[in-house]
């Protein structure tokens, strides 16, 4: 029998597993559909995004339902950037002007699997293997296949957390409820690893490594096994691409030449690359997120973007905190609280999807110039000289909860100011080289 407090989460990920926990502490029965098997008893699924950096918003998540710790238990913080060129030395960029403030990797699946077991404790009803295939978005009725055959069930609401292609979006495609936009681009990226060398780290674990190549990029985070996990980031196809390269000698070639200092410190590197799958990257854009009341999708489900500002899933975590007060304010009453969550909390998903994509530009290409090294210097300088009141965008998207689309504005306000300022000081300097130039010529 169908209650009114009961809720259906279909996705047992991250933002699935959090919405549990947050949901029960409400008082709902929640039951989570999951399609993969138990992770207590299966195998990690090989080449998807083993660790990621986690940040003060999902922080802030976490820490709200007495989470973060055990999240943050094997965590290493990375304080900066260590950009590894074609030639020459490392480069050390901080993130934040006191050098100090750090992102954390940690491992996806301790993640979701801490979120698990914290739902379970908390009374969550979990089935595993159970892959959702229909959905009447207007009665709460959802259907599975399980390897027991199908299996049915209802809920009085329906969140849909479960991933970039989410088959609740896909249902509500489907009962003409929802447009979406797909946008891929065209890089994917493969997971290689530098392993632990003589049990220790081969890299500085303090740091969140890239190798920055214009059109293609190489990123590299501590696991606490002391190995790194690389992200490569490249074309799918055309020349110079994923599929460009068909031979072992091919790949140690290709290898050899960008990224010089990577195979000695990779030495499965051919292996690695010719097993791993190649990743698609995408935005995901679709409205409305809900139907009737009911139904919503929250985290990648409705918003999926780009890695390159690691906000993916802190975004998704902070969707809960959101969706959390919207709940609080409306009394609990889904038919106002479901509105209002995507009415206040959409365009922040849309600017944090258009600052990934210009991040991207940024990693591959402009960390390593001269020029970008400059402005970093006088972004912590101003930051030093102005605390509080000149913050870099890095530091307003990875260091606060300052709303996405208040960083955006907050940045193009500094921005401007800086060039006002610059191009006061610059006409000063001018207009004191012509009254040198006057007396001169007296
Ligand atoms: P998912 O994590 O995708 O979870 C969806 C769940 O739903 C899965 O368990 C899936 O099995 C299940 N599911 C799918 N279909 C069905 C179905 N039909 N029925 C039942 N269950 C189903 N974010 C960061 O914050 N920091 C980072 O550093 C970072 N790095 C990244 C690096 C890469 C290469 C990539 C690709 C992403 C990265 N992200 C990062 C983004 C982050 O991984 C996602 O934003 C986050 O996982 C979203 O969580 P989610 O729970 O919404 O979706």
């Amino acid at each position: 029998m169908k209650r009114d407090e009961d809720v259906a989460v279909v996705g047992a990920g991250l933002a699935g597993c959090l919405l549990a926990c947050y949901l029960a502490r409400r008082g709902r029965r929640v039951t989570m559909y999951e399609r993969r098997a138990d992770p207590r008893t299966g195998a990690a699924e090989r080449g998807r995004s083993i660790n990621l950096a986690l940040s003060e918003r999902g922080l802030d998540a976490l820490r709200r339902i007495g989470l973060a710790e055990v999240a943050l238990a094997d965590a290493l913080p990375m304080r900066g950037r260590m950009i590894h060129p074609v030639q020459g030395e490392l480069d050390f960029q901080p993130y934040s002007s006191d050098q100090d403030r750090a992102i954390n990797s940690i491992s996806r699946g301790s993640l979701n699997q801490a979120l698990l077991d914290a739902a379970l404790a908390a009374g969550v009803e979990v089935h595993f293997e159970h892959t959702l295939v229909g959905l009447a978005p207007a009665t709460g009725d959802l259907r599975f296949e399980t390897p027991a055959g199908d299996r049915k069930a209802t809920a009085a609401v329906v969140f849909g957390t479960d991933g970039a292609g989410s088959a609740v979006r896909g249902q509500l495609l489907g009962h003409g409820l929802l447009t979406e936009e797909l946008d891929f681009l065209d890089y994917g990226y493969k997971e290689l690893t530098i392993p632990a060398r003589d049990g220790q780290f081969a890299l500085d674990p303090g740091a969140l490594h890239i190798w920055p190549r214009g059109t293609s990029m190489m990123i590299a985070l501590p696991n606490p096994d002391r190995s790194f996990t690389c992200t490569l980031f490249w074309p799918t196809g055309g020349v110079s691409s994923f599929a460009s390269l068909a031979s072992p000698a091919a790949i140690e070639q290709h290898f050899a030449t960008h990224y010089p200092d990577v195979p000695a410190l990779a030495p499965d590197l051919v292996d690695d690359y010719r097993r791993n799958p190649v990743g698609l990257l995408g935005t995901v854009r679709c409205a409305p997120w809900q139907a009737h009341g009911r139904v919503c999708l929250l985290g990648d489900a409705a918003h999926a973007i780009v890695p390159f500002y690691g906000q993916g899933a802190n975004c998704a975590f902070e969707d809960v905190v959101w969706l959390d007060h919207c709940l609080e304010e409306t009394g609990d009453d889904w038919s106002h609280a479901l509105p209002l969550f995507e009415q206040r909390r959409r365009e922040h998903t849309e600017a944090i999807a258009e600052m990934a994509l210009d991040n991207f530009v940024e990693m591959r290409d402009r960390v390593a110039s001269p020029a970008y090294q400059l402005r970093k210097q006088v972004e912590h300088g101003l930051e030093r000289l102005l605390p509080g009141r000149y913050v870099s965008r890095y530091e307003l998207v990875s260091f606060s909860s300052t709303p996405y689309a208040e960083v955006r504005q907050r940045v193009r306000r500094q921005q401007r100011a800086v060039l006002a300022a610059g191009a006061v000081a610059g006409a000063g300097l001018l207009l004191a080289g012509l009254a040198a130039v006057r007396r001169w010529r007296r």
